[in-house]
């Protein structure tokens, strides 16, 4: 906790490097943020003024409660109960300032020391986001799975779970996972939720489902799960990817006997998460607009660049080097795997940088293994492109990625 992932390191270089050379055009694919969509911002805006309008004094120059505004957690309810049938109560949620805290302490509170033992957060797919991976109090305590890498034609590529490794474990405290991932953009099908709420129940933990790409917002993608109510589950959701990041709002959904001991750790930590932006999602919860707003112009926007820059690493990166691309069911961005012993992520993030164009190196979606990893050098093989960048960075971000892929080849890097 008291150093900066090597992820965000990345990111702090990306952030200094491009404000401190202004007359220096830069490409950033890296970025987590999502896509900058005029119908979302206009949304937003709308949802909050009129929360400014009308609850600014009540909320804004109050304290509040710690699970949340009365009115946010019953939009929650609401909605949650009407979309999917539930049957949830203002008992089963908690506002968070973003998912990102909210999965911190879900990991502080079921994971590490207690009582004479000491309980892993698993992690049970990698790689997965890097997010995570300062998840943790306790030094060594984020367990990763590693995946099989399963080779697929047409330049594709997918992990899948090693079930029997997860099940060997012996202290697992809360397993965690996004669905669609970030990186990889792969969905956990309904089998493998199955398999992973069994691995749950044995440890008797919950199995927290980062919905951050997800059903029912942002909903970027075409296999994904509608998320489900079980007892050791706490699903995550987020409105950072549906166009609020930095107004940090999370939410979570879940058994009472989790969800109220997260709401003390609020309490005793944070107090509450900002009320006004509360409001506001409130009023697009209940008037349906973050609905309409996620399948007229989120879903397709996504959609779109998906295809997009699909075709364009198809035809621009060389056919004499061996990428593969993740299957990606849904998420915002491109994972993309170089086969070749000549290519290291780190060096390829440097020449990329060289070149004025931000990617992310893959090595920060990985945990190092205890045991030595099966992996190989897969996880120093791998980058992350974002597809929420405009499209003309797109377009000219995968030519140079395609130039600096066959310098690296040709040793001229
Ligand atoms: N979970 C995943 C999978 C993410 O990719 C991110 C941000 O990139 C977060 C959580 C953080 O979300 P929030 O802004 O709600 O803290």
């Amino acid at each position: 906790m008291a150093s900066a992932s090597g992820l965000r390191r990345i990111m702090e270089d990306i952030a200094i490097t491009t404000s401190s050379s202004p007359g220096q055009r830069w490409l950033n694919l890296g970025i987590g943020n999502p896509a900058s969509i005029p119908e979302v911002t206009a949304i937003w805006q709308r949802m909050t003024a009129e929360a400014l309008r009308v609850n600014f004094a009540s909320v804004s120059c109050r304290y509040g409660s710690s699970r949340g505004t009365p009115e946010l957690i019953h939009a929650i309810v609401n909605y949650f109960n009407k979309r999917y049938d539930w049957n949830i109560g203002p008992q089963n949620v908690v506002v968070g300032p973003g998912s990102q805290m909210l999965c911190f302490i879900a990991a502080a509170l079921y994971t590490g020391p207690s009582s004479g033992r000491s309980t892993n957060l698993v992690i049970p797919l990698l790689p997965d986001y890097t997010g995570y991976q300062g998840l943790c109090m306790t030094p060594g305590g984020i367990l990763g799975i590693e995946p099989d890498v399963q080779r697929a034609t047409g330049r594709r590529f997918r992990y899948q779970f090693d079930f029997l490794a997860l099940e060997r474990q012996k202290d697992i405290g809360m397993i965690l996972l996004s669905s669609p991932s970030n990186p990889s953009g792969r969905c956990v099908t309904s089998d493998e939720l199955e398999r992973l709420i069994y691995a749950a129940e044995t440890a008797d933990v919950p199995l927290l489902i980062d919905n951050a790409y997800g059903e029912p917002f942002p909903s970027i993608g075409d296999a994904l799960l509608a998320p489900i109510w079980h007892r050791n589950v706490i699903n995550c959701f987020t409105m950072s990817k549906v166009g609020l990041p930095g107004e940090r709002i999370g939410f979570a959904i879940g058994d009472e006997r989790y969800l109220h001991s997260m709401v003390s750790f609020i309490a005793n930590s944070a107090l509450h998460a900002p009320q006004l932006v509360q409001m506001a999602v409130a009023r697009a919860l209940d008037s349906g607009d973050l609905d309409a707003v996620v399948s007229s112009a989120i879903r397709p926007f996504y959609a779109e660049r998906r295809k997009l820059g699909e075709r364009l690493l198809h035809s621009a990166l060389p056919a004499s080097v061996a990428w593969r691309l993740h299957a990606s069911d849904g998420g915002m961005f491109s994972w993309i795997w170089v086969e070749d012993d000549w290519f290291d992520d780190g060096a390829f993030y440097q020449i990329m940088r060289d070149k004025g164009v931000f990617i992310v190196p893959g090595r920060y979606f990985f945990v190092e293994p205890e045991n030595g990893s099966r992996l190989g050098a897969h996880a120093r093989q791998c980058f992350r492109i974002s597809l929420s960048t405009d499209e003309a960075t797109l377009r000219e971000g995968v030519c140079l990625i395609a130039e600096a892929l066959a310098e690296m080849q040709s040793g001229k890097s």
